[in-house]
């Protein structure tokens, strides 16, 4: 009796920690929620910890004798595990964002692998069904680790070149179905208890190649795509253990994380107007760029005072960030710019392309860190209208997603992506330091404009100058 009721007080609290990580994850679609929805859904997250040490060491221990139980060794892991990601969290620049989750998304999918090689080694799961879904989530766990560490490195500039051996697709090709054939091997062996470790080992070690060999070719800027359809993979694995384990918190945790990996990544593409095997298998960004002499005209520099002053004699700017603001660390600056503009009574919004910079939300999240309310901020959809009626399309640090090419050019690569219409306002103002190409490697024609002045340096000096210069007029009106 005593045993009943402690399950079901496990169980209760389970669902408990589900809930509170599907309610986060509900109030992370908006800005204004997000930032309890992460606190919600990391009280969700300690439950489910503690619900676990309940169940593992405490109520149904009886119930589990084949679980190694070392209380000691588990509060350590936890004490690291959670130290290191608290002090990784509070000094992780916005621009390391997308290695951070990969690495913390390669240990999810390393966790579902190690769940998997708990039931498989110790031979706790019999039946087809339940062997497959192990040895399922075992794959996809495996290659989702291994992948997420080359996507840290490639991130983090441990790993520069991309892989490129003739052939490699058809040894990826082979080296999948080895996996598969491994694996199938593995159930019917374990269904009449023939199995050897050495053949789950190998398993595993193939399983981890194919993530390495799959990750290698693929450009370091498609990183972002590809850990999004790594993190998807991830949330599946960590269903499927969640359903040998019979619990609940890991099978809805896990299928909420799937299926909200799988719409990032085909949220993503389509705003780039790719498809994900383009972003796998094409090698995008190694095209040659096209040369100077395609595009007719001159970038015409002017001083960042000069543009700084105009601007505060406009009556409308639309903002438009980029990687490049992100990188600087420019929002401060740049909100405290905007006051100034406010101040003198210019209208100014934000206009927000869905994959500016090198992550998704990464732009909304830069200005939220500054403190620019969300009724200043526009989406693409929402703003680009008005560009047409605006006087100052302020470009700081993006490339790709103001390049006209994306309209009109055939033959680029980025040709049929949507596009914020910054080059339709009267005047233009790009921000940059330099030449520089964005993601894409090409060439942008709104930089050679009529209507276009290029304002050349770090985007946080230019701002804190353009900041100088409009106090500067204040100070001379006032006088
Ligand atoms: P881009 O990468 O196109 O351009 C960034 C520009 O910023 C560069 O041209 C660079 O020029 C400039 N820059 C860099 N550092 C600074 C600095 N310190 N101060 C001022 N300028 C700087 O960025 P966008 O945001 O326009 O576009 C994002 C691109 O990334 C798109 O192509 C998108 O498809 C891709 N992408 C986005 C993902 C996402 O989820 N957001 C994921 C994967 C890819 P210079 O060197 O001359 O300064």
């Amino acid at each position: 009796m005593i045993d009943q009721i402690s399950q079901l007080v496990v169980g209760a609290v389970d669902l408990i920690a589900a809930f509170l990580l599907l309610y986060g994850l509900h109030r992370m679609a908006s800005p204004v929620t997000a930032p309890s929805g992460i606190f919600v859904a990391g009280i969700g997250m300690a439950v489910a910890i503690l619900v676990t040490f309940l169940d593992i060491f405490g109520v149904n221990a009886a119930a589990r004798p084949f679980l190694p139980v070392n209380i000691g060794l588990a509060v350590i892991a936890l004490t690291i595990g959670g130290g290191v990601s608290w002090w990784g969290g509070r000094k992780v620049a916005m621009t390391a964002m997308p290695q951070m989750v990969a690495i913390y998304n390669g240990m999810g999918g390393g966790a579902a692998g190690s769940i998997a090689a708990v039931e498989l080694f110790g031979h706790h799961t019999s039946g087809l069904v339940p062997l497959s879904v192990t040895l399922l989530g075992a794959l996809i766990g495996a290659v989702s680790f291994a992948g997420s560490i080359i996507a840290w490195a490639k991130l983090q500039s441990i790993l520069n070149k991309p892989l490129r051996v003739p052939y490699l697709r058809f040894f990826n090709l082979a080296l999948f179905v080895t996996t598969v054939a491994v694996g199938c091997v593995i159930a019917f062996l374990s269904l009449s208890s023939a199995l050897s470790p050495e053949l789950i080992f190998g398993f595993f070690v193939l399983a981890m190649l194919f993530g390495i060999m799959m990750t290698l070719p693929i450009g370091g800027a498609d990183m972002p795509v590809v850990i999004s359809i790594y993190n998807a993979f991830t949330g599946l694995a960590v269903g499927l253990e969640g359903f040998v384990l019979q619990n609940p918190a890991l099978m809805i945790a896990g299928m909420v994380v799937g299926a909200a990996g799988l719409m990032l990544t085909m949220l993503m593409a389509r705003a780039m107007n790719r498809s994900i095997s383009n972003v796998l298998f094409s090698n995008f960004g190694d095209a040659p760029a096209k040369a100077h002499g395609a595009i007719k005209g001159e970038m015409k520099p002017t001083e960042p005072a000069d543009a700084g002053t105009f601007m505060r004699y406009a009556k409308s700017v639309i903002i438009v960030p980029g990687y490049g603001l992100a990188a600087a660390q420019g929002q401060q600056k740049l909100y405290e710019f905007v006051k100034l503009l406010q101040g003198a009574g210019v209208s100014v919004k934000f206009a927000i392309h869905p994959v500016a910079g090198r992550m998704p939300g990464q732009m909304d999240v830069l200005l939220a860190e500054a403190g620019v309310p969300y009724n200043m901020i526009f989406q693409l959809d929402d703003i680009n209208a008005e560009f047409a009626d605006t006087d100052v399309a302020l470009v700081i640090g993006a490339n790709d997603v103001v390049n006209p090419a994306a309209r009109n050019d055939k033959s680029s690569p980025i040709y049929g992506m949507p596009i914020l219409n910054a080059d339709q306002a009267k005047q233009v103002y790009v921000i940059k330091r330099g030449q520089g190409k964005g993601y894409a490697g090409i060439q942008n024609a709104l930089f050679y404009g009529d209507n276009c002045n290029m304002v050349y340096g770090d985007a946080t000096s230019v701002l804190a100058t353009m900041i100088e210069a409009v106090r500067g007029l204040g100070t001379k009106a006032a006088a």
